[in-house]
């Protein structure tokens, strides 16, 4: 077998950086080698993000630079293979556009990678498959962190997003090999499990619900730690929740999106229930778990958004206090219902709303991240910070936690006091290790 080298660049959400670990998994086993500069590989993977305007510019412009760097391309120059969503969207598209791409490979298809960069020939292979990537074993980078795919595809058609059409149907995967992969990464040391999907809570396969799934999981986790994104409004349910309570090592976060605070909008998005349904199962949720950290997505600018609905999401953020939100930009997908609707709200009003709900969502985040000083919280040691002397941590409510001058290996769970916050980073000092 000839030895080759790659070089890889992930854009995007949770589910991509977990496909480029499958990659680069399915990659290894045939005999290629990580490499960490472009120039010096064999072969230069980018796999791309679809979901907003500007993901998309960016990767291709990336695609675009590697590409000029080999302008005249010769023999033993690296080939460059756009993977991902963009892949998928484009197609035979972006070779005809781009004359320095020379493969093109959707998200189902990964499993060909190998055979496509040792033919070299140029082409584009974006078909949807049935199956999962069950049996291939990911090459993980996030130790004491796994993801774990429960569910691939999306049959939502929120009227905004592109993923149902770049990612497929909605398809879950088998319970039997979700519990065995937990089960082997909890033996191998891993601490926090993530199960990854779309629409996590309409998981479904043969008799096993999602909070069956759940309960399973909690259990073949042993000590470590289970987190689930994303909830669905629609589909997340008191079932949910009653595994959560019962179990403890399942993490008291939730990510909920939410998309608007206004029934007209959240009707036009196309998501299945109204602010009236979305409240109930918060009112639920913190009865429950009163502890609960909750973060949502927030899109400004949506067709037709008047001052009136755009207020109504403020309020919302105002009311519900989550712990953080990730607020973006409408961002016109082509092929999407919400594409073709009228009432388009000009560029400039979607970021002035985008900055408005950052500045006031900030003060909530700074308020309740500050709840917390001098709380004594248990955290996972992730690995090392930014600063040389500053150790990475996370809590159970996902909050990233700076330990200085420490030196626990990745993976401790540690008692720490928090000491002060800024946003979403907190400061800590330890005060005991917890055996495990
Ligand atoms: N399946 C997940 C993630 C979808 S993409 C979910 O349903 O939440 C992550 C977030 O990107 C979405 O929650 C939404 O807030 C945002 N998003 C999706 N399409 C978008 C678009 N066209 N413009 C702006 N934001 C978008
Ligand atoms: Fe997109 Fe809606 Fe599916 Fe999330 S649930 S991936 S927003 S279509």
């Amino acid at each position: 077998m000839i030895i080759m080298t790659y070089y890889m660049d992930v854009y995007g959400c949770q589910m991509n950086v977990h496909d480029s670990e499958i990659i680069a998994g399915i990659l290894e086993a045939d005999g290629f080698t990580n490499v960490d500069n472009p120039g010096s590989a064999d072969v230069i993977l980018l796999v791309s993000c679809a979901v907003r305007e500007h993901a998309e510019t960016r990767v291709l412009g990336r695609a675009s630079q590697l590409g000029g760097l080999w302008q005249n391309r010769k023999q033993g120059e690296p080939l460059i293979v756009l993977c991902g969503c963009v892949a998928q969207e484009h197609g035979q598209d972006l070779l005809d556009r781009f004359q320095n791409l020379d493969l093109v490979v959707g998200p189902d298809c990964y499993r060909d990678l190998p055979l496509l960069i040792r033919n070299s020939t140029r082409q584009a292979l974006v078909e949807f498959r049935k199956g999962d990537y069950t049996g291939i074993d990911p090459l993980r980078k996030r130790f004491p962190g796994a993801f774990v795919t429960i569910m691939r595809g999306c049959n939502n058609f929120c009227s905004y997003c592109i993923v149902p059409y770049v990612r497929g149907r909605e398809r879950s995967r088998s319970g039997d090999s979700i519990i065995k992969e937990i089960r082997d990464l909890s033996e191998k040391g891993y601490r926090e499990i993530t199960l990854l999907g779309q629409n996590v809570n309409s998981y479904r396969e043969l008799d096993t619900s999602f909070p069956e799934l759940l309960d399973m999981a909690s259990d073949a986790a042993g000590s470590a730690w289970i987190r689930f994104v994303t909830s669905h409004p629609r589909d997340f349910n008191r079932e949910t929740v009653e595994v959560m309570v019962s179990k403890d090592n399942i993490c008291n976060h939730l990510h909920l999106p939410v998309q608007s605070g206004s029934d007209g909008i959240l009707q036009r998005m196309n998501r299945g229930y109204t602010i009236a349904d979305y409240r109930e199962k918060i009112r639920m949720l913190r009865d429950s778990i009163p502890e609960i950290v909750l973060t949502t997505d927030i899109i400004t600018g949506f067709p037709g958004e008047s001052l009136d609905d755009f207020q109504r999401t403020v309020s919302l953020l105002d009311e519900i206090r989550y712990d953080n939100a990730f607020l973006f930009k409408y961002s016109e997908r082509t092929g999407t219902s919400a594409y073709d609707l009228a009432d388009v709200i000009p560029e400039h009003v979607r970021l002035e709303r985008l900055n408005y709900l950052q500045e006031f969502q900030r003060g909530i985040t700074l308020e309740k991240s500050g709840e917390l000083r001098n709380r004594i919280l248990n955290v996972l040691v992730t690995g090392s910070a930014k600063k040389p002397d500053q150790q990475a941590a996370r809590t159970r409510g996902n909050r990233m936690v700076i330990l200085q001058g420490t030196d626990y290996e990745p993976g401790t769970f540690v008692d720490v006091r928090i000491t002060r916050a800024d946003g979403w980073t907190h400061f800590g000092e330890p005060v005991g290790v917890e055996d495990i």
